[in-house]
């Protein structure tokens, strides 16, 4: 019995150790000498006044908080040494605004930040509520702070929503997502209740996280978008929601 304690702890110990370095491994990779020198001259430029702390680290960028000029802001950058850029060449390549971007790592994940900042411009002017995108620098895109003292609003995955109050939040990403489709002429590509946001004062979504965000010329855009409205119908079935896959398709593809 006491054995079996001893172990657990020791194993206990050694997880925590070895996330510890992890962390310290990402971090290390986070800010490379390079990634330095942009956000000392950001904060040269008065863009950034002050760094806070890291708010996430995801698969492919870690996100910080930061006091900007007048704004409150969130710093993503995309990690040169870890980003999956293989996967980012599929949709880089075939989007026509990106063609002649040379076949490497760097210019690859450059070019992703670029669109990221492009995307949520066009979806911003669409009238789809994202976080202004600011600046984009190599592989630091700064946009602004979404959320309340100093912490992010809320996942979607995360707020526990009535029934009515789910369906006024489906009604509103419909609506998003027709403008995007119309106005914007983009696809999300990778929405899903873990990048939509939700502002807790009205219960409207943010959507975030649009590196991957395709025009619909995209040959893959038809499949992505039915990936994003799968998923979404996925999410809304447990308060309700009883759309077909056609039946929202055909909202997004209104006139
Ligand atoms: P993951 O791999 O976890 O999906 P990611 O690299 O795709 O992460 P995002 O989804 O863009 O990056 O952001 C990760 C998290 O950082 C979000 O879930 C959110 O909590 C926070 N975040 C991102 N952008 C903002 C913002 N503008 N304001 C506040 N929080 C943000
Ligand atoms: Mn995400």
């Amino acid at each position: 019995e006491e054995k079996v304690k001893r172990i657990d702890s020791a194993t206990d110990k050694a997880r925590a150790r070895e996330k510890d370095s992890d962390r310290l491994k990402v971090e290390e990779n986070v800010f490379d000498v390079p990634t330095l020198k942009i956000l000392y001259t950001l904060s040269n430029k008065g863009i950034i006044k002050a760094m806070g702390g890291a708010i996430s680290t995801g698969k492919e960028a870690n996100v910080f908080y930061a006091e900007g000029d007048e704004k409150e802001l969130a710093i993503k950058i995309y990690r040169m040494a870890s980003s999956t850029f293989k996967a980012m060449d599929a949709y880089i390549m075939k989007d026509p605004r990106f063609t002649n971007i040379r076949n490497n790592r760097r210019d690859i994940i450059f070019a992703w930040t670029r669109k990221e900042l492009q995307n949520l411009k066009r979806a911003k002017s669409a009238g789809v509520r994202v976080p202004e995108p600011i600046v984009a620098e190599k592989n630091v895109l700064i946009m602004e702070f979404m959320g309340e003292e100093k912490k992010p609003y809320p996942l979607l995955k995360n707020t526990p929503l009535e029934d009515d109050e789910a369906k006024l939040v489906y009604n509103k990403i419909v609506e998003y997502m027709h403008l995007l489709y119309k106005e914007a002429n983009l696809v999300h590509a990778d929405l899903s209740e873990y990048n939509i946001l939700i502002d807790p004062a009205d219960k409207t979504p943010v959507f975030i996280d649009m590196g991957q965000s395709v025009t619909l010329e995209h040959p893959n855009a038809r499949e992505f978008l039915y990936r994003d409205v799968l998923n979404i119908l996925r999410f809304f079935g447990r308060y309700g929601i009883t759309d077909k896959p056609e039946e929202l398709l055909s909202k997004i593809q209104a006139e």
